[in-house]
């Protein structure tokens, strides 16, 4: 008799673990079935199957009754061993619940929830098909002709004619086949071709294949060719037979990373969340079936069902979308790709390697590469600071682009040159405000400002989405002097068109990124030069090849400094650094960042492109305040409708932590208040922790889990390794 484990869909510390059914048959360890639950009826997933001679003793000893599973889903597993073995390790570093973990890995239409039910299924097409031995006997012209052409292949049955089909069927002349419909196409026109690697990628690649090492960092400049050994490598594995996985930080500004790769290789596939359902069921079903080499995608596509991997690259591993914050499990891909590699290499690229890469490699945990040089020895561009709180550098025609920068813009748009303007927050104004009484518009669920976008005319909340119409009157006071202050993409965008009226001006934002295929048509209308400047968020930073930009402006530097993170300094460094290597990719450009901090080190190391100055300064101040890479941290997020509720359990959890905790060992900071400290209504305080080892607090933490998840008020969030709000 056979006793299934199963978890059910809820995702929730308190149900992390498997409940027993029965069920008359078999059923594939790893696949999906429907089960009641607490007098519901849920999705299940298998995730281990015990023999017992008795299941009246195994009620016995479990001391629960056994019921029957409803309906059997999957007729085989839809993960591998190897991959529920990653999200075992996964969900035990995270401390999440391991279904958590499951839904992540699988496309909508394959996850272990109800809503998975409804969607797509293998899609088919119909094939008209000679029967073999048929002869010409007894066929009309035209039935003759069609039979000709079938002879040579098979025809799609749509692409003839309904009449003929009917007849030939009827006369036992073709059958009909159907055949698995792939809904992804990926086009590629083989045009890129890969170069002879010059000395220093040489050294880089040969290093790399030769070393036994399993985790490399390839650090080099923007333009210092990593993208050709990446090509390289994934040669190199696929003569091999193994496969090749790499990590982007987004789709959309990879494209030319992916059509580089859908040129050289023939078994390509492209994972990422902007496919619509079908698309990522049947990618994700042919990659299960051996039928891609490599597999390009974002984040979750660490988890893509490859066998055989011998080389998982990172590119632009700095990049912050590789953690996930929003919603469990909070994983960080890198961490998870270590997890993942078992026989094969890990190879992380950068131009500005995150502190914590660097560091280890400085250690010899990872084995570093270098590039130094850009291909063709083109110069970085010269880059100039200018000085906003000095009133010669701004006049009355505009207090967001200065003298120096309207002047060098000028002369760009007279010689048909591009130009690139950085601003590092989308809409019109992040605040809208009343004169008369002070009042500030609040999105009603999160408690933080809400921007104005020009082009819908409306309120919103960047936090959770929240919009509302533009308002014409305070709507505490209604005074009529509503005010909106600071600056986002859209009012760069009509100033520049103010002081630049004859100049053709793009956007470039989340906000375009939103329409479907936004992004590209920007970039190739850019990249065609059918537009003279570009306005954008750090979306304009990554890896683009525009060849007429000679320009780059950083409207405001000092927005990306007060991110709410410890890395705010870091993240500022590279969002400067590779602007500014978008200037010049074919000759020397210009650079100009505005800021009101014109002394600050990590602008000026920026401005000169110096990442090892930045690195030893940053490492220093990181060592100073016993930051990560110096210590690891975990946060805890509590959240609760009730303030009061919260504000009290905070403290109790505090003497907890005080209690169970080594606190020569472990530094708890907290609680305090979050960067957005009430969310969808519900109020949040956080804890952080502080410790070298993780062993110092996991128990603790499981235990502090398990008492929070027998309370309904107040619910538990563990981030470990959190990257925004400290
Ligand atoms: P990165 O990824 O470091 O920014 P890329 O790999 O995109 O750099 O290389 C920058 C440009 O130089 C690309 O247009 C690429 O085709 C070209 N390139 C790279 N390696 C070579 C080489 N060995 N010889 C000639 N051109 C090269
Ligand atoms: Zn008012
Ligand atoms: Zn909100």
């Amino acid at each position: 008799m056979k006793v299934y484990q199963v978890l059910v869909e809820y995702v929730a510390s308190k149900l992390n673990r498997p409940f027993s059914y029965v069920y008359n048959g078999d059923i594939p360890l790893y696949s999906r079935v429907i089960v009641s639950f607490n007098n519901r009826q849920c999705v299940g997933f298998v995730i281990d199957i015990i023999e017992t001679d008795s299941l009246d003793e195994y009620q016995k000893k479990t001391g629960v009754i056994i019921k029957n599973i409803d309906q059997v889903i999957d007729e085989e597993p839809l993960i591998s061993e190897e991959l529920f073995s990653l999200a075992k390790k996964v969900a035990d570093y995270y401390l999440c619940p391991l279904i958590s973990v499951i839904l992540a890995m699988l496309p909508p239409s394959l996850k272990p929830n109800k809503s998975s039910l409804h969607g797509v299924k293998v899609a088919f097409d119909t094939y008209v098909e000679a029967l073999p031995g048929a002869t010409f006997d007894n066929l009309t012209v035209r039935q003759a002709e069609v039979f000709y052409k079938l002879n040579q292949g098979k025809i799609l049955k749509r692409d003839l004619s309904k009449t003929i089909v009917e007849n030939l069927l009827k006369k036992n002349k073709v059958r009909l086949v159907n055949i698995e419909r792939n809904r992804l196409k990926l086009e590629s026109d083989k045009k890129y071709q890969l170069h002879e690697l010059n000395d220093e990628q040489k050294i880089a690649y040969e290093d790399f294949i030769s070393s036994d090492d399993k985790v490399y960092l390839l650090y080099g400049v923007t333009g210092s060719g990593k993208t050709e050994i990446y090509l390289n490598l994934t040669r190199y594995y696929l003569e091999r037979n193994q496969k090749v996985l790499i990590l982007v930080p987004e789709i959309a500004l990879s494209y030319l990373m992916v059509e580089r790769f859908t040129s050289l290789f023939d078994k390509v596939a492209v994972l990422h969340s902007s496919l619509s359902d079908g698309e990522r069921y049947d990618t994700y079903r042919n990659i299960k079936k051996g039928e891609y080499d490599v597999v390009i995608g974002t984040r979750s596509a660490i988890f893509a069902p490859l066998d055989n991997l011998g080389l998982i690259i990172i590119d632009e591993e700095h990049a912050d979308t590789y953690k996930q914050e929003d919603n469990l499990p909070y994983y960080n891909a890198l961490t998870v790709a270590k997890m993942r590699l078992i026989n094969g290499k890990l190879l992380l690229g950068s131009a500005t390697p995150s502190l914590e890469s660097k560091a280890r490699a400085l250690k010899k945990r990872y084995h570093e590469l270098r590039l130094t040089k850009r291909v063709n020895d083109i110069s970085l561009p010269e880059c100039e600071i200018v000085d906003m709180s000095d009133y010669h550098n701004i006049d009355r025609n505009s207090f967001l682009i200065s003298k120096r920068l309207r002047e060098l813009i000028k002369d760009n748009l007279e010689k048909q040159e591009q130009v690139i303007l950085l601003v590092n927050r989308r809409g019109f104004a992040p605040f809208i405000s009343c004169k008369s009484c002070g009042h500030i518009m609040k999105c009603p669920s999160c408690d933080t400002a809400l921007t104005y976008h020009k082009d819908i005319n409306k309120l919103v909340c960047h936090h959770c989405g929240y919009e509302e119409d533009m308002i014409l009157t305070c709507p505490k006071c209604h005074s009529s002097k509503v005010y909106k202050s600071g600056f986002g993409t859209e009012r760069v965008v009509d100033e520049t068109k103010k002081l630049f009226p004859e100049a053709r001006i793009l956007r470039l934002d989340s906000d375009i990124s939103k329409r479907k295929n936004g992004i590209k048509s920007v970039i190739d209308k850019f990249s065609n030069h059918e537009a003279d400047i570009l306005v954008g968020t750090q979306i304009v930073s990554k890896g683009h090849d525009f060849p007429h930009v000679n320009l780059i402006g950083v409207v405001l530097a000092d927005i990306a400094l007060s991110l709410p993170s410890y890395k705010a300094n870091e993240r500022t460094f590279s969002l400067l650094t590779q602007t500014i290597g978008r200037a010049g990719r074919r000759n020397a450009g210009k650079a100009i960042i505005q800021t009101y901090l014109p002394d600050n080190f990590v602008i000026n190391l920026a401005a000169k492109q110096d990442y090892d100055t930045f690195f030893n300064k940053e490492l220093r101040y990181r060592h100073l305040l016993q930051n990560p890479p110096y210590t690891y941290l975990t946060m805890l997020i509590l959240s609760s409708e009730d303030e009061d509720f919260l504000v009290e359990k905070m403290d109790e959890i505090k003497k907890y932590l005080l209690f169970h905790l080594d606190i020569n060992q472990v530094e708890i900071l907290g609680p305090s208040t979050m960067f957005i400290n009430k969310y969808l209504n519900r109020y949040r305080r956080k804890f952080i922790l502080k410790y070298k080892d993780f062993s110092l607090v996991k128990d603790t933490l499981i235990t502090l889990q398990d008492i929070i998840s027998s309370q309904s008020k107040l619910q538990l969030t563990i981030d470990v390794d959190p990257e925004q709000d400290y």
